[in-house]
């Protein structure tokens, strides 16, 4: 019997049938705005022939001002159409099924175009929308239906309706931004009435054998959001205006309380769709932090819905199901939900892509073909870059031998894993265990090698990685200075009150590791809501605890400090630099910028400050963590290019500013891809 009767259970739509209960949830790749049509439609096959039962495209327009930015694809010509037809065609020749999600981002759309319920200015955007009158409400509706018979004429099977996540609909639907009087405002039945009247006319536009999707808020977690009282009665309304399924949206993008980063538990949202089980009649679907077959299983037979969407673990691995289908689940890529090569590229106008998948949206670029010859490669190095470049040489038929000189693969892997909130890690360096005994790959750990063990291959692959940089602070080899390799290697502990050097990503996950002692709030869902506030939307509206957040108190007195004047963490990620800055903040660490470090002595550690270095100031503390960054490790390298050999060298052994697993295993996988 298979392992996930749940997740792989058939469900009958009616007019049609899903082949088990996995959804690919929507997102916003950017890959639509290539215009790349062959592109897009081979992402989405791809993904079709991993076996997900259905799949849900990113927002697309029903008209210009509810674009996401201007600009945004959406589906209003013939030839927009034809367009689409491409990737519904190829999604249907892979066996698949794909509903286009039509996402009017209101308030959201970052254009001075924008509309909403009331002239009220998200936090997030710097445009104040246009109050639409009643002309002009009807006119987005009618664009709703338009875009859901657009969306059936490029052969789509369905659509999902964006009513959550804080977008034009969810606006509609809470005082936090309908402040009208009309018809539309003031009452409950009258800030549902859009909600409604868009379903019904897209059900009356596209008939009864088409899937709709209605995405709804299940909670909200912003100040005035909706009750679970309301969350019910417009689910119950939705469904007798022709909805097919109910999809579950978690938070506006407003709230201050992280959703989908890879500190929130996982499946730490599905409580909130198994209040409605059994409220409505028609399936309901979950999300949020679900990226395993088990963990799918797991929720599916706890009954809190009748289906799971994972958008970014289909970034990943777009063979999730058909590997938990063939009993190959440990061979499933995991998503680690860092969002740093798919958000944050978002955000940033980029292609998304994936850090443990580079070739996710690069699918017709970066292709990983049988070799007709296979060379001897040998790779130095088992970190991300290495490990990577290995997998994917052997996965094409060479044959591959990784030395690496410690006992274990994952290098700098092995450190963030020991943050709290960073477990998502462990699974990921066993995944490349898994991969590289799959692929054959020879490991020879524990084992330093020099330039004269490395003769007798065709290609020689480096991925030395690098080495802490020596920040030069006077005292530093006092025996409470330790770096974060000390720290985190479980070499050195540190006392009760520390100073951190630095405040780069690492700078910051030692922090988490200081603040943090016992079990990691990423692990138990109960304490992970109390710290950030979450509460029950039966009790307090919107879902936000009537206290707020509840941080338990840290484990250490911590100070942060940097040399740069700037905010701390301004340049990590885009989408989850706000959340580490608010978790340190909830602990209380101390954020000092604009330093000089003028020396450590038993006193602590001596700061001055300006160009002038003044203002001296000791930080007293009984262990100071170094984290000034890094410094590539080439050492190996040099010896054998001054022999003449030629070798590749890849990771943070190229180059170690601002290295980061993403551009590592992008380095890596791009490499094998042509050796
Ligand atoms: P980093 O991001 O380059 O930060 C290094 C820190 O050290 C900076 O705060 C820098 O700030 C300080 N510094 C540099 N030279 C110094 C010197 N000579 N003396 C004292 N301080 C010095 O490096 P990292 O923190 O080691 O992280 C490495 C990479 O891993 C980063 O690219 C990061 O993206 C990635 N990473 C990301 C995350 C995340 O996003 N959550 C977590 C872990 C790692 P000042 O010059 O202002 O002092
Ligand atoms: Fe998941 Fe990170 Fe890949 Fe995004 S980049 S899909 S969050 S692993």
């Amino acid at each position: 019997m298979s392992h996930y009767p749940h997740m792989l259970a058939p469900l009958d739509l009616g007019h049609t049938t899903l082949k088990n209960r996995v959804i690919m949830g929507s997102m916003h790749t950017n890959l639509e705005e290539t215009k790349d049509w062959n592109r897009v439609a081979e992402f989405y096959a791809e993904r079709a022939r991993g076996g997900a039962a259905l799949m849900v495209t990113g927002g697309i327009a029903p008209n210009p001002e509810g674009g996401v930015f201007p600009g945004a694809a959406g589906l209003y010509s013939e030839q927009d159409i034809a367009n689409h037809k491409i990737v519904t065609d190829r999604v249907h020749a892979a066996g698949g099924k794909i509903v286009m999600q039509i996402l009017h981002a209101g308030r959201y759309a970052y254009g001075p175009d924008c509309v909403s319920a009331s002239p009220v200015k998200s936090p997030i955007s710097p445009f104040a929308p246009k109050e639409l009158d009643e002309a002009g409400i009807e006119k987005q509706i009618a664009d709703f239906a338009t875009a859901a018979v657009n969306a059936r004429a490029a052969g789509y099977d369905g659509v999902e309706v964006m009513g959550s996540e804080g977008y034009f609909i969810n606006q509609f639907l809470v005082t936090h931004v309908n402040k009208r009087t009309d018809r539309w405002g003031g009452s409950y039945e009258n800030r549902m009435r859009l909600a409604l009247e868009i379903m019904k006319r897209v059900r009356g536009a596209v008939g009864d054998d088409f899937i709709i999707i209605y995405r709804l808020s299940m909670i909200d977690l912003i100040p005035n959001g909706s009750t679970h009282e309301e969350v019910v009665q417009l689910a119950q309304e939705i469904e007798k205006a022709g909805a097919t399924m109910i999809n579950t949206g978690i938070g506006w993008h407003e709230a201050r309380i992280p959703t989908i980063a890879t500190s929130v538990p996982r499946a730490g949202f599905a409580w909130v769709t198994k209040k409605l089980m059994g409220k409505v009649g028609i399936p309901l679907i979950t999300s949020n932090r679900i990226n395993m077959p088990d963990v799918a299983e797991r929720v599916l037979a706890e009954s809190c819905a009748d289906l799971v969407s994972m958008a970014r673990p289909f970034l990943a691995d777009p063979h999730f199901v058909v590997k938990a289908e063939q009993g190959r689940a440990a061979e499933i890529a995991p998503c680690i939900a860092c969002n740093q090569a798919c958000l944050d590229h978002t955000f940033q106008g980029k292609i998304s892509s994936c850090l443990v998948n580079p070739r996710a949206c690069f699918e017709t670029e970066l292709r990983l073909e049988p070799v007709d010859g296979a060379k001897k490669i040998a790779v130095v190095g088992a970190g991300p870059a290495g490990m990577s470049a290995a997998i994917a040489a052997a996965e094409r038929g060479h044959d591959v031998t990784v030395f690496e000189r410690a006992t274990e693969i994952g290098g700098q892997l092995n450190m963030a894993k020991q943050i709290p909130g960073k477990e998502e890690f462990r699974g990921f360096v066993d995944w490349f265990g898994t991969m590289a005994a799959k692929h054959g790959v020879t490991l020879e750990l524990g084992r330093e090698v020099g330039a004269g063990d490395l003769s007798g291959f065709d290609e020689v692959v480096l991925a030395t990685g690098v080495l802490p940089r020596d920040p030069n602070i006077e005292g530093q080899d006092l025996p409470q200075v330790m770096s974060y390799v000390d720290l985190l290697s479980g070499r050195a502990k540190a006392g009760k009150r520390v100073a951190v050097v630095g405040a780069g990503g690492i700078g910051f996950d030692v922090c988490e590791f200081l603040v943090h002692e016992g079990v990691s709030p990423a692990l138990d869902l109960a304490g992970w809501k109390e710290e950030w506030g979450v509460g029950d939307p039966a009790e307090t509206r919107g879902g936000l605890a009537p206290d707020g957040p509840k941080p338990e108190a840290p484990a250490r007195e911590v100070i942060l400090l940097q040399r740069k004047a700037e905010r701390h963490g301004k340049r990590l990620g885009k989408t989850t630099g706000w959340i580490h800055r608010a978790a340190l903040k909830m602990k209380n660490v101390e954020m000092i910028g604009g330093v000089n470090y003028e020396r450590i002595d038993a006193q602590g550690l001596h700061v001055s400050f300006g160009a002038a270095r003044e203002t001296p100031r000791v930080i007293q503390c009984d262990t100071i963590v170094l984290c000034a960054g890094q410094v590539s490790e080439r050492s190996l390298a040099e010896a054998l290019e001054a022999q003449g050999v030629s070798v590749h060298v890849i990771g943070g052994a190229d180059v170690a500013g601002e290295l980061d697993a993403k551009r590592a295993i992008d380095q890596g996988t791009r490499l094998a891809a042509v050796l």
